[in-house]
């Protein structure tokens, strides 16, 4: 509670949503001990490789209405977005069937759309704050983050989608190709259409912000243990450590934030969550020939397409299959296809560099919402995971929400929708 005495809080996971809880937590006087066996926003994190945008209009689940007719051809497309390995069928088939049902409707989607929005609303304004807090202030860019289409039928054709940013007061600008072409010189004229979210941003490199935020955190006072955690001591509901395998650590509060990592630590908790990975990937040409303003997604693709310090990067697909299973790397070449499909007076270039190839977990539970809250087997262990495709725009509010949830204040906006407990119906 505020004003007594601090405690401390063993956060699992250096991952964005784990470094953000952790800030918040420190800003209410606790002392933190950061549990993470790799770097903070190391490779082996989704937080690492995504596709960089912090979007406030990023209120969409995955799932929507007709998705069930596409599987088929999920299955059978190896080029596209969306791919779901044959053998890995059986294991993802009930994670598949509730992703399904939960985007049945649009009536449904409409609620899940209202629900995501505090995670998402403010969030450039916290990274920035929390950027300059960390004095790289320069990795946040607010050029805002376009979506280009072939031509206005198309953005037409996803009007449902964009009434429900409106209605929220999501501001966005339509783009016609004669001012397309001269915000971006270089895109291909297969796009003809943009649609601009006005207020969002994008972090140029996510693993070196994760980086900064742990030697903020570590400035403050923070701990870092080099640790996996294993599990936890929990006598009569009550928390006194959580075990790691270089032993046990003792502390008041624990958080999950461990992302693809968190379902077998949140069963120990008490909460079984249907957590699997979308695997998604990235590729980053260097000296690529084309500077990006605000960042692309083009409809056909649906990946982020932006400008990091390190080259042009494209990250998206979704990959149903086991987070340890060897990287498909075909999938990092269709993004690569893209990148000459968009730049096509650049592709020469691209058939030279040295491409970066990356793949990486998002942590999804199947109905488009994070786990936040208090663990069903002890009060002291609270759950912050489960972002999938939209964790580093969601990490900040979630941030506010854990730090609230540890203290027994009022929560910052309704952390019901969020509960584990919700799969236990
Ligand atoms: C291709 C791609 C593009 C994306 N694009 C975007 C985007 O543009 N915008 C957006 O908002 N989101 C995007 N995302 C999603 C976003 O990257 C994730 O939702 C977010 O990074 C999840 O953060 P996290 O901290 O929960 O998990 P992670 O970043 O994966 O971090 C989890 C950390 O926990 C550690 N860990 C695991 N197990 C344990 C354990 N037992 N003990 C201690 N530590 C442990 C891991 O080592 C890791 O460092 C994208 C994801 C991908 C893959």
């Amino acid at each position: 509670m505020p004003g007594d005495a601090p405690l401390t809080v063993a956060v699992i996971g250096a991952g964005i949503v784990g470094l953000c809880a952790a800030l918040e937590v420190q800003r209410a006087g606790h002392h933190v001990l950061l549990v993470e066996p790799g770097e903070p926003g190391g490779r082996q994190a989704a937080s690492y490789g995504n596709a960089t945008w912090i979007n406030p209009g990023a209120i969409m689940p995955i799932s929507l209405p007709g998705l069930w007719r596409k599987v088929p051809g999920f299955l059978l497309d190896r080029t596209g977005p969306f791919t779901l390995r044959w053998r890995d069928l059986p294991r993802h088939a009930g994670w598949l069937a509730r992703f399904i049902a939960a985007g049945r409707d649009w009536e449904r989607i409409g609620i899940c759309a209202r629900q995501r929005y505090p995670l998402c609303k403010h969030t450039v304004t916290d990274h920035r704050a929390y950027a300059d807090e960390a004095g790289v202030g320069h990795l946040i860019r607010q050029e805002g983050l376009v979506y280009v289409y072939p031509d206005r039928t198309a953005f037409a054709a996803e009007s449902r989608i964009w009434a429900m940013r409106r209605e929220l007061g999501i501001r966005f600008s339509e783009i016609e190709e004669p001012e397309l072409r001269r915000l971006q010189p270089e895109l291909s004229p297969a796009y003809r259409f943009g649609a601009r979210l006005d207020d969002a941003g994008q972090i140029a490199d996510p693993g070196a912000y994760c980086a900064a935020l742990a030697r903020l955190l570590e400035a403050r006072g923070a701990q870092r243990i080099t640790a996996r955690a294993t599990g936890f001591v929990i006598d009569g509901g009550r928390l006194s450590a959580v075990v790691t395998d270089r032993g046990p650590l003792a502390c008041d509060r624990a958080v999950i934030a461990a992302g693809i990592g968190s379902a077998g630590l949140a069963k120990l908790a008490g909460d079984r969550v249907p957590l699997i990975s979308e695997r998604g990937y990235h590729v980053v040409i260097p000296e690529p020939g084309v500077e990006l303003g605000a960042g692309l997604m083009p409809s056909d693709g649906q990946m982020g397409v932006v400008s990091t310090p390190q080259g042009l990067r494209l990250a998206g697909q979704v990959e149903l299959a086991d987070p340890d299973a060897d990287p498909d790397w075909r999938r990092a070449d269709i993004l690569l296809g893209y990148a000459r499909k968009m730049f096509p007076g650049q592709a020469k270039r691209f058939e030279t560099a040295r491409i970066d190839r990356w793949m990486g977990n998002r942590p999804s539970t199947p109905d488009g919402l994070p786990c936040i809250g208090i663990a069903s087997g002890s009060a002291d262990i609270v759950h912050a995971f489960g972002h999938a495709h939209t964790g580093l725009t969601q990490a900040p509010a979630t941030g506010r929400l854990v730090a609230a949830l540890i203290d027994g204040r009022e929560p910052p906006f309704d952390p019901t929708p969020y509960s584990a407990r919700r799969f236990a119906r």
